[in-house]
């Protein structure tokens, strides 16, 4: 037969089709590796045929060839659809739904030797007493571990072996990596709310269900029932979290419910268990995906329901090549399989909000928490008054009295840093300006390398402030405290208390947050002091009291999400608070008290957030009403990244040109950071009114090829540095 191929070399040289010979029927899908160029590379079997137009002294072999397809017949399609609409190689596209470990070939596969009786008659000695003794132990244990068996009986394994008494076999074990997690099982019977929002789901006309509940509402729980009936029903399920919040806890809860059907992927696996997981899946063995982002790719057939934690996290955004977003991907599944996309929130995205709203998606709401336990009271914390009183610490008078009540208690505490990457913002500690550019009303950004303040949004520069512009004070600084100083400054105010530190430097390697968060749990701290890492879906019940100690912070991000990051960080973190049978209680600081956003957060009121900020929007017109487009133009050589830019830029021009109305902003600049990895970093930015233009942004960008310099399309990115 014929087989068409694609190369695994993400190239836009080689993205496409090539036709090779094969003896023995090879399936779509199947892994292959084929003779090309001078050497040899893997690839993929995309369709087989029966005749080619490749003259025969060009037709080559293929080599080798998997015995089962890697990809699946779904998944070959949908690897086309994210191929066309992201304009990317197809072998990139491939590569989403493969563990990485299959392409670099760096996996094992690990062998165990078992032993079982043949039934055959032998002869046995009577005074070979470890082979009768090993005989009457196999009639006992039918099957079992030879090098267990040779600990015990030494060479008898192996002579009775030799007289065919007893056969070895090896076979393949998929390595367990949860066999050290401790499963506590904790199925509920779920409430009349619960039970309604799993009927509604599976009844909505909509393939999307979006279910917004409070923290504590029993989101989870809805959740796992909607699988667990899926499975009934011979399906599969997805389950997709953010990376973080597959804690011990969660891990330990699926392993529970589900056993061995779970496969449960996440970034603390070795490759190799990895890999295993993936083929338990593949294979059937497994039949529902767990993990972040990626487990979307997952190989099953039959898909029942697909679940997103979690929904308005940012890390649902792929922010490298093929920049996909989960939701498009998970909704594309469902649809094939006829299955249902359930997103769950306790602070949907606004989009996301806005679609439900419509009638887009069907919309379940549960303001109540189980138990009907109040949510934590929250207090906000004037920190210009401490400024003004001469409180030069971190930590309010509020705070300190809150924090010493709850330790005094023998409760927890979390205290919350809002840091989010290396942002620096200029505030004024006396009345809280925050300088902010004029044409974008964003917050402006300090560049220490040029001493100038910048808005990422439009490239405008302003001068760096010495005094306040609005109250005349010199108190000007710049926001966010390391967490590494409060550490340091709790400790030392409170010697005795246990202090555990959660960033991005403590929580390296393989399993750092979980075990930080583990021995939080196991209260084996008092005080846990982190960044966002600590604001997603923990349930610990011990803690009382969160402290966010800047939340003004991501309020004045450059980012037209500021304002439901906001809200969405403070609603996450005060949710830890008091989950279980002590009310909890949240202290909020900042410079801005009367801030609107906060007051929403405050009184945990989401939908006066949505209509405020759904307002803002279509003033401003960012998105959902307009799309933010940065076309990406990077490489070492800046001549040549110059060159590429410019004609990137030429031909977007004729686009723009040609649909002036539709653009509500157009121009090219340097990136923020103007250099990342010794690559130059410019970028031609538009915010758009209709949509559809995307394509000949995308035309427009994938046109322009230069060996050394890379172009690419961000929609909506969530970082735009
Ligand atoms: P969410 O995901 O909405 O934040 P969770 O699913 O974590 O909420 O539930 C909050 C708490 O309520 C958890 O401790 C959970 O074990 C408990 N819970 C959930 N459903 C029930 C139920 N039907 N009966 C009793 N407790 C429940
Ligand atoms: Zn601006």
């Amino acid at each position: 037969m014929i087989c068409e191929v694609i190369v695994d070399i993400a190239h836009s040289d080689v993205d496409k089709i090539f036709d090779y010979v094969c003896d023995y029927p090879v399936e779509a899908g199947t892994r292959v590796v084929v003779p090309f160029g001078a050497g040899k590379t893997t690839g993929f079997v995309v369709r087989g045929k029966d005749t080619t137009d490749c003259p025969p002294e060009k037709l080559k072999r293929i080599i080798r060839a998997d015995d089962y397809p890697a990809i699946n017949n779904e998944c070959l399609m949908l690897a086309r659809k994210i191929a066309a609409r992201y304009r990317c190689p197809l072998a990139l596209c491939f590569r989403l739904f493969l563990p990485s470990e299959m392409r670099t070939g760096k996996v094992s596969e690990t062998y165990r030797t078992y032993a079982h009786l043949t039934g055959a008659e032998v002869e046995i000695s009577p005074r070979a007493k470890a082979q009768l003794a090993l005989i009457s132990y196999l009639r006992e244990h039918p099957e079992e571990d030879a090098a267990r068996l040779r600990e015990s009986f030494g060479g008898a394994v192996n002579a009775l072996a030799a007289k065919g008494a007893i056969v070895l076999e090896k076979r393949r074990v998929l390595r367990d990596p949860y066999q050290s997690v401790p499963q506590t099982a904790q199925e509920h019977i779920l409430t009349p709310a619960q039970a309604q929002a799993v009927k509604t789901v599976e009844d909505a006309k909509q393939t999307v269900t979006l279910i917004h509940g409070v923290t504590g509402s029993g989101k989870t729980e809805i959740y796992l029932t909607l699988i667990a009936r899926a499975l009934g029903m011979g399906k599969t399920a997805i389950f997709l979290v953010p990376e973080i919040s597959l804690t011990p806890q969660m891990l330990s809860q699926l392993r529970a419910r589900f056993g061995a059907q779970a496969a449960i992927l996440h970034s603390g696996l070795s490759a190799g268990e990895r890999f295993d997981e993936w083929q338990r899946l593949r294979s059937g063995e497994a039949r529902i995906a767990i993990g972040a982002r990626s487990a979307v790719f997952a190989p099953l057939e039959n898909i029942g329901i697909i679940v997103i934690d979690e929904e308005h996290d940012g890390s649902y955004s792929s922010e490298s090549s093929p920049r996909y977003n989960t939701f498009d991907i998970a909704l594309l599944r469902a649809q094939y399989n006829g299955g249902k996309l359930v997103l769950g929130s306790a602070t949907p995205s606004v989009e996301t909000y806005r679609r439900a709203k419509e009638g887009e998606f069907a919309l379940i709401t549960l303001k109540d928490r189980i138990n009907a336990r109040p949510m934590p009271q929250v207090h906000i914390a004037d920190m210009r008054r401490e400024v003004k009183r001469g409180n030069a610490s971190f930590l309010s008078a509020r705070l300190r009295e809150r924090l010493e009540a709850c330790l005094d208690r023998g409760n927890q505490a979390i205290l919350f840093l809002n840091r989010r990457g290396y942002s620096q913002t200029v505030i004024c500690r006396d009345c809280g300006y925050v300088a902010k550019c004029k044409n974008c009303d964003v917050a402006l950004t300090y560049h220490s390398e040029e001493n100038c303040l910048k808005c990422h949004y439009c490239g405008m520069r302003y001068k760096k402030l010495s005094i306040c512009p609005d109250c005349g004070g010199v108190h000007l600084g710049y926001m966010g405290t390391g967490t590494q100083r409060v550490v340091s400054e709790l400790q030392s105010q409170y010697p005795s208390a246990r202090i555990l530190r959660m960033d991005v430097d403590t929580t390296r390697g393989k399993e750092g947050h979980y075990k930080i968060l583990s021995r939080f749990a196991k209260r084996e701290a008092d005080i846990l002091v982190g960044t966002q890492m600590v604001a997603k879906g923990h349930d610990f019940p011990y803690v009382t009291l969160v402290g966010i100690l800047d939340a003004d912070m991501s309020l004045h991000f450059p980012d037209y999400r500021s304002n439901e990051r906001t809200f969405q960080l403070i609603s996450q973190v005060a949710g830890r608070s008091g989950r279980a049978e002590e009310t909890g209680e949240v202290v909020l600081q900042t410079y801005d008290p009367d801030n609107f956003i906060l007051r929403f957060a405050k009184n945990y009121d989401y939908d006066g957030f949505y209509e405020h900020e759904i307002n803002v929007r279509a003033i401003t017109m960012f998105p959902p009403f307009a799309k933010i487009v940065r076309v990406m133009v990077t490489g070492e050589d800046e001549r040549e990244t110059l060159e590429a830019l410019k004609e990137v830029y030429t031909r977007l021009q004729t686009v723009y040109s040609a649909h002036t109305e539709d653009f509500l902003f157009f121009n090219r600049m340097h990136a923020p950071v103007k250099r990342i990895q010794n690559k130059h970093r410019y970028q031609v930015l538009m915010r758009l009114v209709k949509p559809e233009l995307l394509k000949e942004v995308y035309d427009a960008a994938t046109a322009v090829k230069f060996k050394n310099v890379l172009v690419y399309v961000e929609e909506n990115p969530v970082n735009l540095s």
